[in-house]
């Protein structure tokens, strides 16, 4: 039998559960015995397999080959040299590589989905792979069901179930036993599936089902985790990688045929000519900004901006719009009531004894029309705004806990931000079918509350001391508008009674109303804010609100955070109006819009789309159900981490874990320089490679023999290049990363002189390193190869100096401004001159020790790349400043 043939009580039985759920020390032993909570997921690379890895490019295969044959024509020590220094290249690939592997798995945990249950009757919110069968699940709009549930308790609980049934159209569950033994999955009415999401209303269940037992483990084979989707710089150095290869094969064979002819030894010539290859072709690139990326994630953590999506790190740097949520993003979501309207006057939040019929009543609907409680110490749980209504309440003596044992709920209609209205339906049995401050009498009352325009389409009365009379919507709009423009949030209450529990369904509750009161709420913009909005305009990114709250509300709190800089009337929209406009003149408007009110979350879809068409790339916030749409179109999608439901977090690209706009604009910041850093690499790594190239491919032309051996060209690519590459990633940001227009998303990585760099520096670098070949060479200096090796050796750690800012010169940044790279510049010295004076090194790296002036010419020459950078970038500074 299956479980939804069975009723509610034979399933606890079966399962061995309770209404409380099971208890902690029985969750323990069932997921010990049942395993956790999860898919399989495809076996990962064994660590052995990731080392080998790094010998699978086919330049190093030909290099080990070559390292063989040098071996069997006696060379042992290069063969050695080359084998250490491709052991030691794989070893620093790998360690990489493991880095960053491992900061991607520790950010995917940190996303991980997590889920609240009840044991021993106590709520939990407990990771979802920890969940085991009879486990009760409590489910809320906008959480994914963590694992195969029958259905307890359901208040219209509704949900969506197209990942397993391919049905899109949301299905409304039910505790009812189905008989039935051969229904279909999407007929089980009184199942929930691991995988799908609640749209709407909430619930409870039972685990009947978890990890691959359930119906989603099943087809699990079938929905094999697709792979990690590749940014667009990786594709772009992928294919520029794959161009750039098939180039330096060509000038390594010229090199190579070209030495033959001039009868220099087939095996020398061919180890060098492959030696280049290896150490010029960038087959590294790629890897380098996945390193970079993820490791920068793992640091943006720590700034509380968890990235889901690696391309997002990059797509950061090209953010022109930021759309955000007001409350709890802009503002603290810490909501307190401010002002009321009640009994026809207009008051202050404070607490007075002699509270008239009218006033108690009002506060006896603010608190039980209400789904926030209080816990043992006091402290409000739930919905803010719910939160703050029951506060003001619960200050003068209005105790829901109370209240609810004498009018208990017994049904309701869910807040839902289309509608913008809740209603709680209570029995009066327990006071007689009446209440202190009405004169209405029937045997349950239904209080429905929300945002006052959509109250007052369905009120028809005002309740006063003197009994309800017609409603003046005028006046009442007046009082509103009033409250709203000093920044409150004002929600309305109001009530109607019946003599049977009216049906719980929108159109038929909340109709005839009869208008209670006002309450206005103050949510205080959070201090960091402003800041961050300014710091916006000066990054060229534009911040634009949207909210669902009134149109007045949201102008005064956009003033107060400087999204909205002046007074402009049509800057601020409703979501009427824009659901009104043709899409034509919404995008004629769309790029003087600041404040959009009233906005369904639909609608954002709209706004996104309409950014996009006009050019800009756009961050967009979102917490509910409804968001994911506008999520997963926006080029970063921004879920919030405390209010954020699971829907909108799997559609989401990065999560703010504090729910703070600051804190996206601190993800911009180190965004663009994590970029910034990635071309630093690429230039440093590209320029270098270059400067080999030409020095190589130059010298047969100048009648000069080949400048360097296999093993100095191997020993340049390895310690010369890489570890200053690392440490360079390491830059902290440049003085003007937030002072600069966004980069455009496609924008070549040769943009912005990094083409004419390479280019330039190279050929400089070559020509430095020829003249000390030629001139050594001249005046008969046996150690002219020494010579040029460590010139060399030299000019790329002062290309590395220079590079380290792309406008400010070294010395405003800073000398010891990066520590590390200083360091590893210092090392790398220390390592050339080892190879140049421990004598047990002088065979294996076929040098000689330097004689005092030979090292200074090479130092004094050495240091031209490093001030020729300097002054370029001088020429660019004094042209930008005239
Ligand atoms: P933002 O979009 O700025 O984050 P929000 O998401 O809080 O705002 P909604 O939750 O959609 O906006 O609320 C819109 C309106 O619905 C509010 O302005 C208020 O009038 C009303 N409202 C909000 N919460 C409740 C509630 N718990 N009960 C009744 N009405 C509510």
């Amino acid at each position: 039998m299956y479980f939804y043939q069975k009723s509610v009580e034979e399933t606890l039985v079966e399962l061995k559960s309770s209404r409380h759920g099971i208890s902690l020390e029985e969750a323990r032993r069932r997921l010990a015995e049942n395993g956790p909570n999860e898919l399989q997921e495809k076996k990962r690379k064994p660590l052995i397999a990731m080392f080998l890895e790094q010998f699978s490019d086919f330049m190093i295969l030909v290099l080990l080959a070559a390292a063989v044959i040098s071996g069997l024509i006696g060379e042992f020590s290069d063969t050695v040299a080359i084998m250490v220094i491709v052991v030691l290249n794989a070893a620093l690939g790998f360690t990489q590589e493991y880095r960053a592997e491992k900061a991607m798995e520790a950010l995917k945990n940190m996303a991980a989905v997590r889920a609240a249950v009840l044991r021993d009757g106590v709520p939990l919110v407990i990771p979802a792979s920890e969940l085991v069968p009879g486990d009760l699940v409590l489910i809320d709009a906008g959480m994914v069901v963590p694992a195969d549930l029958r259905v307890l308790e359901s208040v219209r609980l509704t949900v969506e179930e197209a990942a397993l049934t391919g049905e899109a159209a949301p299905m409304e569950k039910n505790i009812d036993r189905l008989p039935d033994a051969a229904l279909p999955l999407g007929d089980r009415k009184n199942m929930l599936y691991k995988g799908t999401f609640a749209t709407y209303g909430r619930g409870r269940g039972i685990v009947t089902a978890t990890g691959m037992n359930t119906e989603l483990g099943r087809i699990a084979t079938m929905i094999q985790a697709g792979e990690e989707a590749k940014t667009p710089l990786q594709k772009r150095l992928a294919h520029f990688g794959q161009h750039i290869a098939i180039a330096i094969l060509f000038i390594c064979a010229a090199i190579f045929f070209m030495g033959l002819l001039r009868g220099e030894s087939a095996v020398n010539i061919f180890l060098v000519a492959v030696s280049l290859a290896v150490a010029a072709i960038p087959e590294a690139l790629p890897a380098v900004v996945t390193i970079a990326l993820a490791l920068g994630a793992r640091k943006m953590v720590n700034r509380n901006a968890l990235v889901r999506k690696l391309p997002a790190v990059e797509a950061l740097g090209s953010v022109t719009y930021i759309c955000t949520d007001k409350t709890g993003t802009l503002t603290l979501n810490k909501m307190t009531v401010e002002e009321l309207f009640v009994d026809g006057a207009l008051l202050r939040n404070e607490k007075s004894n002699n509270l008239s019929n009218l006033q108690s009543l009002f506060f006896t609907a603010l608190a039980l029309s209400n789904d926030a409680s209080k816990d043992n110490k006091g402290h409000c749980l739930g919905d803010p705004t719910e939160a703050a209504l029951l506060t003001a309440a619960h200050e003068r003596g209005f105790e829901k806990q109370v209240l609810e044992r004498i009018h208990p709920r017994v049904a309701e209609v869910p807040f839902d931000s289309a509608r913008k209205l809740m209603t709680t339906i209570h029995d009066r049995a327990g006071s007689g079918g009446q209440d202190s401050g009405s004169s209405l009498k029937g045997n349950y009352v239904s209080f429905t509350k929300g945002a006052l325009e959509a109250l007052l389409e369905t009120t028809d009365k005002l309740l006063t001391s003197e009994g309800p009379k017609p409603v003046d919507r005028e006046s009442i709009l007046l009082i509103h508008d009033r409250m709203a423009a000093e920044g409150l949030r004002v929600i309305g209450i109001a009530m109607r009674v019946w003599d049977r529990i009216p049906d719980a369904n929108p159109p038929i509750v909340e109709s005839n109303l009869t208008l209670l009161g006002l309450a206005g709420m103050l949510d205080p913009p959070r201090e960091e804010a402003k800041q961050a909005v300014a710091e916006c305009r000066a990054a060229g990114i534009t911040p634009v609100m949207i909210t669902g709250d009134h149109p007045l509300t949201a102008r005064v709190i956009a003033r107060r955070v400087g999204i909205l800089e002046v007074d402009d009337p049509g800057a601020v929209i409703t979501g009427k109006e824009l659901e009104a406009m043709p899409r034509d003149e919404f995008e004629q408007r769309v790029e003087s819009i600041r404040v959009y009110a009233r906005v369904a979350p639909e609608q954002k879809l709209k706004i996104v789309r309409a950014l996009q068409d006009k050019g800009h790339f756009v961050a967009m916030t979102g917490d509910g159900v409804n968001d994911a749409p506008a999520l997963k179109r926006a080029d970063i999608g921004v879920a919030m981490g405390i209010t954020g439901t699971d829907v909108a977090k799997e559609a989401s690209s990065m999560i703010l874990l504090d729910d703070n706009f600051a804190t996206i604009v601190k993800a911009v910041r180190e965004g663009r320089k994590i970029y910034d850093n990635i071309r630093k690499v690429v230039k440093y790594l590209l320029s270098s490679n270059s400067g080999e190239i030409w020095t190589l491919c130059l010298a047969p032309f100048l009648g000069l023999p080949i400048p360097l051996q296999p093993i100095h060209i191997l020993w340049i690519n390895l310690v010369t290049d890489g570890l200053p590459a690392l440490a360079l990633s390491l830059e902290p940001e440049e003085g003007d990363v937030m002072n600069r227009p966004p980069r455009s998303p496609q924008e070549s990585i040769f943009a912005r002189g990094l083409g004419g760099y390479t280019v330039w520096v190279g050929l400089l670098m070559a020509v430095v390193t020829l003249s000390v070949q030629a001139w050594a060479i001249h005046i008969g200096d046996a150690h002219w190869q020494t010579m040029v090796f460590t010139t060399l050796c030299l000019l790329e750690l002062g290309n590395v100096m220079a590079i380290r800012s792309e406008r400010e010169s070294l010395f405003t940044q800073g000398i010891l401004s990066n520590k590390a790279l200083l360091f590893t510049v210092g090392a790398t010295i220390a390592l050339q001159l080892m190879t140049v004076y421990v004598p047990a090194l002088n065979p294996v790296f076929r040098t000689q020790p330097l004689s005092a002036f030979e090292l200074l010419i090479a130092f004094v020459l050495s240091s031209i790349v490093f001030f020729s950078v300097e002054l370029e970038k001088l020429i660019q500074r004094l042209q930008k400043t005239a």
